[in-house]
C-alpha cells in the first residue's frame, strides 16, 4: 500500500487534511510539534489517540536520512555527510562553521541532468528529485548529530533547484514556519546554474532569499562549453533575468566563477566579465575549482586569481576569493557519492 508524506505538507495543509479524514485540525499543530522534536513514529507521538496513531503508522510516511558516512575535517571542523534515503539513493550535505554560526549546504536532488563539465555531481545524470522532507530532514538530521543549530541554509548541494522548482519552494516556505529548523529568508541562498524561467518564477515568489547564480564565464563561447544550460539560455538572456531580478527584489546577486586554469582565467577574460556586470548590485565569488576524478580540469593558481581579481576590484566590481573550508575532507559536493557509488560497483564486480 502507498503512503502519504506528511512531513511535506505544512501545518495548515495538514490541519485541512486531517480534517478531511474526520480528525479536528488542532492534531496538525500536535503532530508538527513531534516531529519538529526528531520524533517520526507515529506510535510514540503519545498525546494523539491510540486509534489515530495506529492509522497515521498504517497511511502515513515521514521521509527522512540516514548517515551513512560522515567526514569531519581536522582542519576547521567541517562536516561532511553522505545520507541515505528511504529507496537507497545517496545525497551529500556540509555543515561548515562561520563567525556569524552554522551554516549548511543541502542537496535538492540525487544527481543532475545539467551536465557541467567541471562538477562531480552531473557526470551521472539525474536519478531523481528529491522532496520538500528530504531536503528539511537533510538539516534535522545534522542538527540532531552534531547538536549545533544551524543558522543559514546553502542550496548548494547536488543538484539544481530550479530543475525541482516545485519542491524547492515547498521546502523553503516549510523552512519559514515556526518550529524545528526555522531559518529565515535572509539567512538561506539559492544557486542555478542560470534556469532563466525559474529565476523568473522565483522572483515573482517575493521570498528574500539571496539568489547565486554559477556563472564560470564571461562570455557565450566559454560559457557553452563548460556548461550546457547556457545553449538553452545564453548570457545575455541570464543577465537580463538577473537584472529584473535585482530590480523586483532590491536584493544584490552573488555570482559563482570558479577559476579552471587555461579555461576562464585570462586578462582578457576578467576585463569582458568586467564589462558584462557593470552597473549592476552584484557580487563576485571566484572559486578555485575543485579536482574531480576522471577531470583534468585544473585551478588557476593564486597569483592568477589575485590578478583576476585585481580587474575586476580596478573596474569597481565588488569580488572576493571564496574561503575554502573542508579541504582536506574535500567538501565540494558530489564526490563522496561517487566514491561510495564506485565502491559499490567495484563490490558488485566482486565474485
Ligand atoms: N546546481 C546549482 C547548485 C549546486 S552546484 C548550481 O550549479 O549553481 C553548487 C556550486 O558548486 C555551483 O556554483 C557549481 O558551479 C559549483 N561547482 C560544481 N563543481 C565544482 C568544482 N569542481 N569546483 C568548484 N565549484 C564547483
Ligand atoms: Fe548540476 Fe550545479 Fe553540477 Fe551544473 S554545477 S551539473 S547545475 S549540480
Amino acid at each position: 500500500m502507498s503512503t502519504i508524506d506528511l512531513r511535506s505538507m505544512t501545518t495548515e495543509e495538514l490541519a485541512d487534511h486531517l480534517q478531511q479524514q474526520g480528525y479536528p485540525s488542532f492534531r496538525a499543530k500536535q503532530i508538527r510539534q513531534w516531529l519538529d522534536q526528531g520524533v517520526t513514529d507515529f506510535r510514540c507521538m503519545t498525546n494523539l489517540p491510540l486509534s489515530m496513531r495506529e492509522t497515521l503508522a498504517a497511511a502515513y510516511t515521514v521521509p527522512g536520512c540516514t548517515i551513512v558516512r560522515k567526514l569531519v575535517s581536522s582542519i576547521d571542523g567541517t562536516v561532511k555527510y553522505l545520507y541515505g534515503l528511504d529507496d537507497g539513493e545517496t545525497v551529500e550535505s556540509v555543515l561548515m562553521q562561520y563567525k556569524h554560526g552554522w551554516s549548511q549546504c543541502i542537496s535538492t536532488q540525487v544527481g543532475c541532468r545539467m551536465g557541467c563539465t567541471f562538477c562531480a555531481t552531473g557526470m551521472g545524470g539525474l536519478v531523481r528529485n528529491l522532496s520538500s522532507a528530504e531536503m528539511l530532514s537533510q538539516i534535522e538530521t545534522a542538527q540532531r548529530d552534531s547538536g549545533v543549530r544551524v543558522s543559514s541554509v546553502v542550496l548548494m548541494g547536488m543538484g539544481e533547484p530550479l530543475d525541482n522548482y516545485d519542491e524547492v519552494i515547498r521546502f523553503l516556505r516549510l523552512l519559514m514556519e515556526d518550529g524545528g529548523v526555522h531559518i529565515g529568508m535572509r539567512h538561506i541562498s539559492l544557486s542555478t546554474c542560470g534556469v532563466v524561467p525559474g529565476i523568473l518564477r522565483l522572483m515573482e515568489e517575493k521570498i528574500p532569499l539571496t539568489l547565486s547564480i554559477s556563472l564560470h564565464a564571461p562570455n557565450d563561447e566559454i560559457r557553452s562549453r563548460t556548461m550546457p544550460v547556457n545553449r538553452r539560455w545564453p548570457i545575455d538572456q541570464l543577465l537580463d533575468a538577473c537584472r529584473r531580478y535585482v530590480a523586483a527584489t532590491g536584493r544584490r546577486i552573488s555570482f559563482e566563477y570558479a577559476m579552471i586554469d587555461g579555461v576562464n582565467d585570462s586578462d582578457a577574460c576578467a576585463a569582458e566579465l568586467a564589462d558584462r556586470l557593470r552597473g549592476m548590485l552584484c557580487h563576485v565569488n571566484l572559486i578555485p575549482v575543485n579536482s574531480v576524478s576522471g577531470k583534468t580540469q585544473k585551478r588557476s593558481d593564486r597569483r592568477r586569481i589575485e590578478r583576476f581579481m585585481e580587474i575586476l576590484k580596478k573596474e569597481s566590481i565588488n569580488v572576493t576569493v571564496r574561503r575554502t573550508l573542508g579541504s582536506d575532507i574535500n567538501a565540494s559536493c558530489g564526490q563522496l557519492r561517487r566514491q561510495a557509488d564506485q565502491q559499490e560497483n567495484r563490490k558488485e564486480a566482486l565474485p
